[in-house]
């Protein structure tokens, strides 16, 4: 028996959170998990799956219109936001209820209430009854991230992804700042349900960090389905008119809207937690600095997932907190296999990628003549009697020298369920002449990927 109420106290019941507390329950341990607002945290609650849902719930227009071309005949459909918005409430008081019967189930204890770190064995939880005192051997910290938005007048009047997941009434004419994920997933929800979207951007393109065709070919499918992309446009104030808000630019052009969403990055949950004072370093960005085992400045107090700001994906959450349980409780130091990542992009075309973008291998290995590049683009089978006017996107970037492939990327209907067979083959070191050795499953689109033959040249 240890001096300490408890083996470890984890501050944030989110995916990372929750994986590690009832993964170190089921070793034994006494395990409290401290949690403010909802259990399941940004995933569950306000970001993967409410999106998804509403990804899945926006795309039935296109199916509609699409059935066309296949003989048959649709009433003109009707769409009603509260169903969907209720419908998508009550998928996620389940997922909660399935969230906390898995933490029962494993002996982990929830305790409600905002946990600050008092000292390397301690943390302080303001809940909703009294303020008290916890201690443990081992402190984890998985606080996750918020919305940041900038500075400028107006604000205020502004959304963010929380709220626009659970908004009364489907705007009619949205404005959307920023091109990164979160921006281009909702202007493809919004402009799917029927709203006018307009995507400002500062920068010349959607997604910086993407594989430069992915950007330009993703973003001219968004602009054939009809939504705006403002370039090189920065918002100077927002302010409510009787018919809408006023986006104002610097130029004193101005658009109206029904509501303005902020898509411009989010930042570390770190504020108040105690962490500086407790000796925990933080890095320029207000992220909590980890070494490779998720260990913090201060040797009992770890943390994983959005809150160390390394790579913020929820699949990432769960292999720290995994990592983390092994390195404390397990067979000993173990990190995170950072490489080959797959991630995806739920616009519309999805996007599925894994690897080198084609600029990235260029840099890494010198030179056109060290990269060969292999691209396609074509109309998807479903499109060719509907006749809707979109194409996939599949690109492979191979080492010229060993034929390694080191990246595939793809804008298309089921590019994120394709590109995570393919983070399989990146992962195990595949070669082009394997790809090419695979047979195809026919017909499908994800052939293309072993039946690519022809590099692009360079002019
Ligand atoms: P991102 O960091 O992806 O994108 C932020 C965007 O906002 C960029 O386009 C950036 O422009 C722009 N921006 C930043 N500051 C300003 C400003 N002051 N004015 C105007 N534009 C600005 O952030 P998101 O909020 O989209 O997503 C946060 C994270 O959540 C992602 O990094 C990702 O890890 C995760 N996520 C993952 C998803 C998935 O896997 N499908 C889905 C949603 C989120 P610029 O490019 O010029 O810097």
């Amino acid at each position: 028996m240890t001096k300490y109420d408890y083996d470890l106290i984890t501050i944030g019941a989110g995916s990372g959170g929750v994986r590690a507390s009832r993964r170190a329950a089921a070793m034994g341990k006494r395990v409290a998990v401290i949690e403010n607002l909802r259990v399941g945290g940004t995933c569950v609650m306000r970001g993967c799956v409410p999106k998804k849902l509403l990804v899945i719930g926006s795309h039935f227009g296109d199916d509609f219109e699409d059935a066309a071309g296949y003989g048959w005949t649709v009433q003109p459909p009707a769409f009603d936001w509260p169903t969907l918005i209720g419908a998508k409430a009550q998928e996620l008081d389940r997922l909660e209820g399935v969230y906390h019967r898995i933490l029962r189930e494993s002996g982990v204890e929830e305790i409600t209430g905002t946990g600050r770190v008092a000292d390397a064995h301690a943390v302080t939880i303001d809940g909703p009854d009294a303020t008290r005192t916890i201690s443990a051997e081992t402190i984890l910290v998985a606080t996750g991230g918020w919305p940041h938005l900038p500075d400028l007048p107006g604000i205020e009047h502004a959304i963010t992804s929380n709220e626009a997941l659970d908004l009364a009434e489907l705007p009619k004419r949205i404005a959307i700042v920023g091109g990164g994920y979160i921006a281009v997933e909702f202007a493809g929800i919004f402009n799917g349900l029927g709203s006018q979207v307009t995507e400002i951007i500062r920068a010349p393109q959607i997604l910086r960090g993407f594989d430069e065709d992915v950007r330009d070919v993703l973003a001219e499918e968004m602009e054939k389905k009809g939504i705006t992309i403002r370039r090189e446009c920065v918002v100077r104030s927002i302010e409510k008119t009787a018919t809408g808000l006023s986006v104002r630019f610097p130029y004193g052009d101005e658009i109206e809207v029904d509501q303005v969403m902020y898509a411009t990055g989010r930042k570390p949950n770190t504020a108040g937690l105690g962490l500086e004072e407790a000796g925990i370093a933080l890095n320029a960005k207000g992220a909590i600095e980890v070494d490779e085992f998720s260990k913090t400045t201060v040797p009992s107090i770890y943390a994983i997932g959005d809150v160390t700001d390394r790579v913020n994906l929820t699949p990432v959450a769960l292999a720290e907190g995994e990592a983390f349980v092994r390195t404390v409780y397990g067979s000993g130091p173990s990190s995170v296999d950072y490489t080959n990542i797959a991630s995806a992009v739920f616009s519309q075309p999805p996007i599925g990628s894994v690897g080198l973008t084609e600029d990235e291998a260029l840099a890494e290995l010198g030179g056109r003549d060290a990269v060969d590049v292999y691209l396609s683009r074509f109309t998807p089978m479903k499109y060719t009697l509907s006749g809707r006017d979109e194409k996939t996107m599949m690109k492979i970037i191979v080492d010229a020298t060993t034929d390694r492939v080191l990246g595939c990327h793809m804008v298309g209907l089921d590019a994120p369920e394709i590109i995570q067979g393919i983070a399989v083959a990146l992962k195990c070191g595949a070669t082009k002449a394997q790809f090419d050795a695979t047979i195809g499953i026919h017909p499908t689109a994800a052939e293309e990927f072993v039946t690519m033959r022809d590099k692009r040249g360079y002019d």
